[in-house]
Parts: structure tokens; C-alpha cells; sequence
């Protein structure tokens, strides 16, 4: 990957392209990429829908090769949901077929005129704006069906649904799947929004003509292969827990844990909740037929394979196989306990192009204020689709749980920087407490995934339920995740990572058999360290202060049931986590 591509959205008489060499960001990809310029090029104070912000995107540094897994796609800017720096990322084709058409990042800048909209084609020709109105305020399905009949079947498509296009903060950017469906999302942040702001329905990569990325090494590189695949394919979780159920297999685990956020952080148990756990999800599936669940992958490549594909009632594709955070934010968090239910609003998410995790939040802080009954699944479905309507309410709710919690008198509204928390209570499981408030992205499971060690029992342990040794987990987790944000690697690999001693070598051997490098495991440390310090610096600059990493009120003055904990972890214990 050695150009970047940059789409000036406000220039004097229409977008214009630019590609450059790499350059200073040789060397870069995925998270390590979009954090790199954004706390490069974009002043810390713009406004983050104003024509000073900038939406990076960024294949990881694996990325367009052969290597398994390697198809993340990193999306970056600063975010209109926190005000801070942002990097959320996700699955599906595009990051393959952008590294594989040579580019290491699309920038999009500037702004354009008011109400303008436009579709980007990026092949082995070249780049090509034109104009999407015929596409203005359509959902991802539809929007990629169209797109489908314009441009055929062997593409990949990077969208907004309608709550980008309105730069409501809880608007994610769809990637399409294998099968050419918006299944896959970076959802977190606000993302959408700045798409929308940037005047941009739909990125279109055709990579017909272009070849895979080939290692500087190629026999290190298959040796490398070799023991990667293994790693992955030993291991309980990646090799056996995450193909059969999919990330569903969650819930369970968690509600018996006793930190499955339930009614809006109120209980640590879903008493119902083996109605919408993984095991009962993936035994649905397979009376409804189809191609059986957790058998799919969101992108070529992909060995572990946790995804599915969700059917109705009468054996029609409704969605993907809704993920454990879906189930949760909108099962166990709204009290409701119906998976066909949970699957239709998974797919209002995805068709409107708005976080999952965000909009359960939300709908749960909304049934909190009295605007509808926890567990009321037709009530939940109406209110999401008032945001795919743009009606007053629904642009409420589509700005997210701070907001929503705000306009309806909600004391209790579990976000941190402003962006909702996910399906672990940091009461239950005090580590991902400590991620939670003090990662640079707003409350992020992903930024340093305490759970594993916590609750799971991968990489060690560490009591969930005590504050010892938690910074110091969080910390570390933290820095690993990171450096594997910029590979393009999919995080679950850290299952394997963390516990199989051969495994993590085999990563770093890909990295330099694919660059003719000779980094160590410090080097990889290394660069997650600065990449932290690179986003912390941005946020600081942006007006964080250390109060801005904490948990609300709630969680230090409710017990949680059943274990009756509050979260335990001091505010001068949380400062030392970026001690590093
Ligand atoms: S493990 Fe799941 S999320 Fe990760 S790449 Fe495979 S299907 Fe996508």
C-alpha cells in the first residue's frame, strides 16, 4: 500500500481527487493510520461536522494480503458523540480490496455545499465522484441494491443510511459483507456523521484487476501462516466457543457472572436471558434453515467465523446473525427477551446506519424516562424507527443515550466522554470499568477487553470483583489492542494472542515477512504506547481533563445485584493508567 487518496469535498467546483505517495505515514495502517493524521491534520478544537474535520479510512497494515483475518477496516476523525479523537473499525470486504487497489488510506476533507450529495468509485482506473441524489435518504439495503444495479455484483460498498446523511451522533458507516450486504459496521462514535457531513452517500472499490498484496517474504510469510492458523485454530475460543455460537455465547457466560447490564444498568441478571442467548439463537437458526448459524465469516479470510445469518419467521433473510452486544443493548438492557424482535431492530440499525450498542443504550435511558415500559419490544421498534423518519424524536434518540438522558430528566445514563457503555457492568467486572473510563474513545469494551481476564479466564485472571490489579490489566490490554487495531487484524485473534505463547510471535513474523521488518514484541508494545499517547495528546488538546475519566455517579453509589458492588477503583488509581 503506498498511496493515500484525498477527496477535497469542498473545493471550487466540485470534489477533488488527489493521490499521493504515502509519505510520512509510510509505514502505517488502520488505527496507527487514522489516529496518525487525524492528530496531525485536524485542529483539536474544529467542530467535528464542520469542514476542519477529516474522515480518515484505513486498511490495516495486513490488510490485501493472505493472511487470515486481516480484513478489519479502521475509520477515524474527530467524533461529534465525544468530542474527542475516534477510531472505530470494522469487518466486511472493503479494507481487502482497497489495500489490494494499492491505497493506504481515503481523507476525506473539506466540506461541501449545503444539501450536496455524492458516490465515490475507486478502481484500478482511477477515482470518480458523481452525484448520488437518486440515492438521498435511502436505508444501506436499499442504497446498496442500487448501487448493485449501477455498478454489478463484484464490489464492496462503504454507506450511510439517513442518520448519517442528518449527522445525528449515533450514526455508524456500513461495509458491506461477502454476500454484498451493509452488515458490517464502525459504528461507534459518530462515524456516519462525518461522512454525511463530508457529503458522501457511498464509497464504491471494484478491485477487479488488482492483485493481492504480496509479502516481501514470501516463505517467512508462509511459514508464519502456518503457525498463525494453528494458534488461532487450538484455541477454545477461536478454534471452538466463537465458531459454534457466534459472540452470543456471551450471554450466558456474563449473566452468570453476574455483569450482564440488565434494565438499564440496574441488575447484573437477565432473568430470562437464556431466551436470547447464543445457544438458543444458534439452535433458531438452524430450525429456520438457511446455511445454519455461526458457520460464516464477514470477510474472505476470516477462519474463526462467528458470524450467522438471521431468518424469520417464514425462512426469509431478515439480518446478520445479531452479535452479543446487539442482543444485549437491545434484550437484556430494554428488559426484552424476544430474538426476532432483537433481530428486527438490528436490522433498523443497519438499514438506517446507526450503532447498535449506541441505540440500545439509548432506547434503554428512554424507557428509564417514562417513554416507553421496559420489555416492550413493539415499543422499542417504533422508537428506533423514528430516527430512520428524522422525526424530532427520532433525531433525539439518534444523538445518542447523553442526549436522550438529557432532554427526558434521566439521572442514570451509563456513557462515558458522552458514548454509551456495552454489555458488561463495570460494577460486576471492575476491569472493563477501568477501560470504560479511561480508554481515549469514550466507553469502548474493545479498547481494552477486561473481560477476558476478568470473567473468561484467558491471559491470566484477575478477580472481577476487586479493584487490585485492574489498572494494571486494563493498562496492558489497552496497549496490546492498539497496536492490533492498526494490523487490520479482527480483535478476537487476542483470545489466541494472550494465551498460546506461539501465537503473537506469529503475528509480529507476518508483519516483517509482509515489510522486510525486524521488530520484536517490544516494538509492537511500542508502537501501541504511542499511538495512545498520540490520541490522549489530541483529546487533551481537545479539552479533556482527567474528570473526564470516570464512570457516572450511579455506578459508584448503586449496589449492583447480585454481587452488590459498586465500582471500586479510585479516581487517583485511575489516573495511573496512561503511566506508562
Ligand atoms: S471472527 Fe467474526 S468479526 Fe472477526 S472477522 Fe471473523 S466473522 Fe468478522
Amino acid at each position: 500500500m503506498d498511496k493515500i487518496l484525498r477527496i477535497n469535498m469542498g473545493a471550487a467546483g466540485g470534489p477533488k481527487a488527489t493521490v499521493t505517495p504515502i509519505g510520512a505515514y509510510a509505514g502505517l495502517g488502520g488505527r496507527a493510520m487514522t489516529s496518525g493524521i487525524v492528530s496531525k491534520e485536524v485542529p483539536p478544537l474544529c467542530h467535528p461536522l464542520g469542514e476542519d474535520n477529516k474522515l480518515v479510512i484505513a486498511p490495516g497494515m495486513l490488510s490485501g494480503t493472505t493472511a487470515a483475518m486481516s480484513g478489519r477496516l479502521s475509520v477515524g476523525c474527530k467524533s461529534p458523540l465525544t468530542g474527542g479523537i475516534k477510531e472505530a473499525n470494522a469487518g466486511g470486504q472493503p479494507s481487502q480490496m482497497l489495500a489490494r487497489l494499492g491505497y493506504a488510506a481515503i481523507v476525506l476533507e473539506g466540506k461541501p455545499k449545503e444539501g450536496a450529495l455524492y458516490k465515490v468509485l475507486i478502481n484500478k482506473d482511477g477515482v470518480k465522484i458523481t452525484s448520488a441524489d437518486n440515492l438521498k435518504m435511502l436505508g444501506n439495503y436499499d442504497t446498496v441494491e442500487k448501487i448493485k444495479a449501477e455498478f454489478g455484483e463484484k464490489i464492496g460498498v462503504i454507506s450511510i443510511g439517513p442518520a448519517g446523511e442528518m449527522k445525528l451522533a449515533a450514526a455508524s458507516i456500513a461495509c458491506t459483507d461477502m454476500e454484498l450486504r451493509p452488515t458490517r459496521h464502525a459504528g461507534r462514535g459518530g462515524v456516519g456523521a462525518v461522512m454525511g457531513s463530508k457529503g458522501v452517500k457511498a464509497i464504491v472499490i471494484d478491485d477487479a484487476g488488482a492483485k493481492m498484496r504480496s509479502p516481501k517474504d514470501p516463505e517467512a510469510f508462509k511459514d508464519a501462516t502456518k503457525r498463525w492458523v494453528e494458534g488461532l485454530r487450538k484455541h477454545p475460543v477461536t478454534g471452538q466457543g466463537l465458531p459454534a455460537y457466534g459472540t452470543n455465547v456471551l450471554t450466558n457466560v456474563i449473566n452468570e457472572a453476574g455483569g450482564y447490564p440488565t434494565k438499564n444498568f440496574m441488575w447484573g441478571r437477565f432473568d430470562t436471558c437464556s431466551k436470547i442467548s447464543g445457544e438458543t439463537q444458534a439452535a433458531l437458526e438452524n430450525q429456520r434453515g438457511g446455511e445454519g448459524s455461526a458457520t460464516h465469516g464477514c470477510h474472505r479470510g476470516c477462519i474463526i467465523r462467528c458470524s450467522g445469518t438471521f431468518y424469520n419467521k417464514d425462512g426469509q433473510y431478515l439480518t446478520k446473525q445479531p452479535e452479543y452486544e446487539t442482543v444485549w443493548a437491545h434484550g437484556g438492557n430494554c428488559g426484552i427477551d424476544d430474538l426476532d424482535s432483537i433481530a428486527m431492530l438490528d436490522r433498523l440499525d443497519d438499514d438506517f446506519g446507526v450503532d447498535t450498542i449506541e441505540m440500545g443504550a439509548t432506547i434503554g435511558v428512554a424507557m428509564e424516562g417514562g417513554l416507553a415500559k421496559f420489555g416492550d419490544a413493539q415499543a422499542a421498534i417504533n422508537l428506533v424507527k423514528e430516527v430512520g423518519k428524522g422525526t424530532p424524536l427520532g433525531r433525539i434518540l439518534g444523538s445518542g443515550a447523553a442526549v436522550t438522558g438529557k432532554v427526558f430528566g434521566v439521572e442514570r445514563v451509563p456513557v462515558v466522554k458522552g458514548q454509551s457503555m456495552p454489555a458488561y457492568d463495570p460494577r460486576g467486572v471492575q476491569g472493563i470499568g477501568v477501560t470504560y473510563a479511561t480508554t481515549t474513545m469514550g466507553a469502548d469494551h474493545t479498547a481494552g477487553y477486561a473481560v477476558a481476564t476478568n470473567i473468561l479466564g484467558v491471559g491470566g485472571k484477575v478477580d472481577p470483583l476487586k479493584p487490585e490489579g485492574q489498572e494494571e490489566l486494563s493498562r496492558n490490554l489497552q496497549i496490546a489492542t492498539a497496536a492490533i487495531d492498526s494490523t487490520g487484524m479482527c480483535l478476537f485473534i487476542a483470545f489466541a494472542a494472550l494465551d498460546n505463547a506461539a501465537c503473537l510471535p506469529a503475528l509480529i513474523d507476518l508483519i516483517n515477512a509482509r515489510y522486510d521488518l525486524s521488530l520484536t514484541g517490544d516494538d509492537v508494545v511500542n508502537l501501541g504506547k504511542y499511538i495512545l499517547k498520540t490520541e490522549r495528546a489530541f483529546n487533551t488538546a481537545a479539552g479533556f481533563t482527567e474528570v473526564d475519566d470516570r464512570l457516572p455517579e450511579f455506578f459508584y453509589k448503586e449496589p449492583l445485584p447480585p454481587h452488590n458492588k459498586v465500582f471500586l477503583i479510585s479516581d487517583a488509581d485511575l489516573d495511573t493508567t496512561f503511566n506508562f
